[in-house]
């Protein structure tokens, strides 16, 4: 298709052009053909930055930076090894660092394309989602709310079309849109007619034709990717960032202070002094921390993945850590949004209906009699109704199984009509009110026989309204009462009602809606509880995490499902009415004082959003819709469902229920905490190994004595022992009451005090316990060659053993959860293979300056090694049963 301005051309022409119909659409054959033809909708891939300069760019740290005057200092000193090995070490932390970048980054592409959108289009007659890469020029598209539009379309159809179009025009008030033909010169920002890809549908419905798709779209026109990449950043790794600074800065404070002890107070020659503290900065330096921190967040995330949390940036996950309140929505959250109606309330009778799903076998009976649509005048025109003023379809697919597509409350209205033997008419629709969740009804402008009618459906409160019955008339007492008894039961409500409008009437708006009307039934609707849900909302209350029911629909049908799921104390709730009235001060007591919330708009979840964080609290909150995007993006974790959301909730979300449901928020809630858990674990466990480094190098420099360890052993322990062991910790699954102590607090310090105790006291274990064997070994005047071999075995040993104090914060090591982590003795036994070779292989000895030791000699590394483990578990006893364990954390 020749590129056109095509609003300047009206919809017969252009359907003729495209050679498609409004109601049939493009067979699937066509469109297969024109997708090979055109291609897919998709946009070029944004350039990417080189690999060579991604790869540069993990030399650009501080602690890289000491490393790099080191290698210089040692080049000038004549110790090629060592500088070869510090280089050798500086360009292997380069390549983690970028192999675990790429990694993490296909990941997130990966789970981004999870996420990628879709489209309604009209094909062979049939309404079906389609990939919006599979769109193809001709495709009629179903055009609703909150959905973000991949293709340039020509509005067929409007109603009360808005449109948002700032990634296009810098424009943020939402345009108006219509089918109106214009002319041919309009600019971009005034072609009404048009819905141009990359923007999104801020209200209203419609129906239009794709006319250009990938770049030929404007929006391709103008820029390549509109997609932010996520940076791979997070509150943690900002902290180790920082971490890390501090340490450079001790390091090279230090470093003078020692040179100046060393110089003045011994008779060191300056080479051999310039060695040493070489060897202490070397010893320091955590030079693996930042790769194995990445490594797990990154393992984190397709963890969540696998579990159907499609997490969109790093740093939810460690947030997900800290939730304190969880605000679900009702239906379809925390009910299987698989809808049944089961009662019709008429003026006069009460009508039970019978079958469940969305098969139309059933009945409909009066008593025990089965009704006849003829003697029910009021329930024909009920179901006329809720099948004009309907989005939904029903059918039965290939295996028989009936289901529909489109809203499942809708659905159930469909396959309720169906139930009757005399089928009711679905009447010609002349102007409709899409359903909208802050006015809860949605309704059509009809003609039927002559005359005009507005027909409505939605929330009872809302339709009583227009009909001006109030509790005090006996037929509004009646209605109130019988929406009290269903809605106890947990039923959902759908209210019918209709008025009779001046035959001139060609449009209908909300103004339309305020008074005048008849109200003809209920249909009350089941939606069965998650059976789930109601163990994970336990878990939640023993993990201090409140649960809180943000719903739309009415206050008795919330209280009831909140009893069967846990949620709330089955007597109070607050309705959005109220919430409206309340100043921030009485908002933020009723956040936190009530677990019910119903009748809410999509305003009201970003109130309560605001006043729960105003509490302090650390808030997930759910939400679907267009208008729950401001909410979901303030909160510490918006979250988005994957089936029924829309695409602009699904981008403001920081994660996406692949299956809408509350219990994968929960796993994810848990996932988050051992992903938390196991960062702190690492950082615990590496950094004694880098103290008591520093320490022994320190000692010996400040007693005269001769080195403990090279610097290439060093350089040794730091990076193939700490890294390979510390991987297993990010394997380590949660520990067993991780879910049982209330959330961290977000503020709290990554090392909290009793952290800094742990990492020195162990430090202070591990080095004086090698400082020991070497002063007994200088004693016996063993070849200092095999006594920096036996540091070094002392000092491996010892972190070995001390990965399996690690393991669990509190409990004893040798717990039941022993041998839960595989990859803990994998590692271990690599380990224990690559350190016999470091003794025992000649070219090995070579680099590493080691010497082959006798089977006594490896008593003393294996007696540090036990002492190291014995002591550190004593330490974890008296914190545990002192019964500090918890406030000192
Ligand atoms: P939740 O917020 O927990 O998902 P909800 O689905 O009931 O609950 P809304 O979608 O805002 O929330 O619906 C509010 C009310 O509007 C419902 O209780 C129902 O009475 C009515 N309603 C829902 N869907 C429709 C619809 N498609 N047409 C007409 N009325 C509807």
């Amino acid at each position: 298709m020749q590129a056109k301005n095509w609003c300047g051309i009206d919809a017969v022409e252009l359907l003729k052009i495209f050679d498609t119909d409004v109601e049939v659409g493009l067979s699937e054959e066509i469109a297969k053909k024109r997708h090979e033809e055109y291609g897919a909708n998709e946009l070029p891939e944004p350039k990417q930055e080189s690999k060579f300069f991604k790869f540069f760019k993990h030399f650009n740290d501080v602690l890289i930076y000491v490393l790099l005057v080191a290698a210089v200092i040692t080049l000038f000193l004549g110790h090629g090894i060592d500088t070869a090995v510090i280089l050798m070490v500086v360009v292997i932390n380069a390549i983690i660092g970028y192999i675990q970048q790429s990694k993490a980054e296909k990941a997130l592409e990966g789970i981004r394309k999870m996420l990628s959108l879709k489209a309604t289009v009209i094909r062979s007659s049939v309404r079906r989602e389609v990939l919006s890469s599979d769109l193809v020029p001709g495709d009629i598209i179903v055009i609703s709310a909150g959905e973000k539009n991949s293709a340039d379309i020509r509005i067929l159809e409007a109603v009360n079309l808005k449109v948002e179009e700032s990634s296009l025009t810098g424009e943020s008030v939402a345009v108006e849109k219509s089918s109106a033909v214009l002319p041919n010169d309009t600019v971009l920002a005034d072609r009404l007619n048009m819905v141009f890809a990359g923007t999104t549908i801020a209200s209203g419905s419609g129906i239009g034709m794709v006319v250009a798709i990938g770049s030929n779209t404007e929006l391709g026109k103008i820029s390549s990717s509109i997609e932010d990449v996520d940076r791979l950043q997070t509150p943690l790794l900002k902290q180790t960032a920082a971490f890390g600074k501090v340490i450079s800065s001790t390091i090279v404070i230090s470093s003078v202070a020692i040179f100046t002890i060393g110089y003045l107070f011994h008779d060191y020659a300056t080479a051999d002094l310039l060695l040493a503290i070489i060897g202490l900065a070397v010893a320091a330096i955590p030079e693996g921390l930042p790769a194995v921190l990445s490594i797990i967040l990154a393992i984190g995330v397709q963890r969540m993945a696998a579990k159907n949390a499609i997490v969109r940036n790093l740093p939810s996950v460690e947030t997900l850590g800290a939730v304190s309140v969880i605000c679900s929505d009702k239906t379809g959250t925390l009910t299987k949004n698989e809808m049944t109606v089961t009662s019709v309330m008429l003026k006069d009778k009460e009508l039970a209906v019978t079958g469940t799903g969305y098969s139309p076998n059933g009945s409909i009976f009066d008593g025990q009699n089965l009704v006849q649509l003829a003697d029910y005048p009021n329930l024909k025109e009920l179901l006329t109704a809720v099948k004009t003023v309907n989005e939904a379809n029903l059918r039965c697919d290939e295996k028989g199984d009936w289901i529909i597509s489109g809203d499942a409350t809708e659905g159930c209205l469909l396959t309720l009509a169906e139930k009757m033997k005399e089928t009711t008419q679905r009447l010609p629709i002349l102007s409709k009110i899409p359903f909208d969740s802050n006015y809860k009804y949605m309704a059509a402008l009809v003609e039927n026989e002559q005359s005009k009618w507005i027909y409505v459906k939605g929330a009872p409160e809302s339709l009583l309204k227009m009909t001006g019955l109030t509790a005090s008339t006996v037929e509004g007492d009646y209605w109130h009462e019988k929406m009290f008894q269903h809605a106890n039961k947990g039923e959902r409500l759908i209210a019918v009602a209709a008025k009779q409008v001046d035959v001139t009437t060609c449009f209908i708006n909300h103004s339309d809606m305020e008074s005048g009307f008849r109200l003809v039934g209920l249909v009350g609707i089941i939606d069965p509880p998650r059976e789930e849900v109601i163990g994970a909302s336990q878990q939640c209350r023993k993990a201090g995490i409140v649960v809180k029911m943000i719903t739309g629909d009415h206050k008795d049908t919330a209280v009831a499902i909140g009893v069967q799921m846990g949620i709330g104390d089955g007597k109070r709730v607050l309705e959005g009415k109220d919430l409206d009235r309340m100043d921030d001060k009485e908002l933020a007591q009723a956040a936190v004082n009530y677990d019910v919330f119903a009748r809410t708009s999509p305003n009201n979840k970003l109130q309560l959003v605001k006043a729960l964080q105003a509490e302090q609290h650390i808030c997930a909150m759910t939400g679907d819709g267009v208008n729950d995007a401001p909410a979901l993006k303030r909160a510490d974790i918006g979250v988005a469902m994957g089936i029924k959301g829309t695409e602009v909730a699904k981008e403001a979300a920081g994660m996406v229920l692949v299956d809408d449901n509350f219990s994968t928020i929960v796993n994810a809630v848990k996932e988050g905490r051992r992903v938390y858990d196991n960062l702190k674990k690492t950082i615990l466990f590496i950094l004694p190994t880098n103290v008591s480094e520093g320490a022994l190098i320190f000692v010996s420099i400040l007693f005269g004595t001769s080195m403990p360890l090279t610097t290439v052993q060093i350089l040794w322990v730091n990076m193939i022992s700490a890294v390979t062991i510390s991987l297993a910790i990010a394997f380590e699954k949660l520990e067993p009451g991780a879910m049982e102590r209330p959330p961290r607090k977000p503020n709290a310090k990554l090392l909290s005090p009793y952290y800094i105790f742990q990492i020195f006291f162990v430090s202070l274990v591990i080095c004086g316990g090698i400082l020991f064997m070497n002063m007994f070994l200088t004693d016996q005047q063993i070849n200092p060659s095999i006594v920096s071999t036996m540091t070094l075995q002392a000092l491996v040993i010892a972190q070995l053993m001390y990965l399996f104090n690690c393991r669990s914060e509190t409990e004893f090591a040798l717990n039941r959860n022993f041998f839960s982590n595989k990859i803990a003795f994998i590692v271990s036994i690599i380990l224990i293979g690559v350190q016999l070779l470091v003794t025992y292989m000649p070219f090995m000895n070579l680099i590493l300056g080691t010497v082959p030791l006798q089977a006594k000699d490896w008593v003393w590394p294996l007696v540090i090694g036990v002492l190291v483990f014995t002591i550190v578990e004593f330490e974890k006893w008296i914190v545990r049963h002192a019964g500090r364990f918890r406030k000192v954390r």
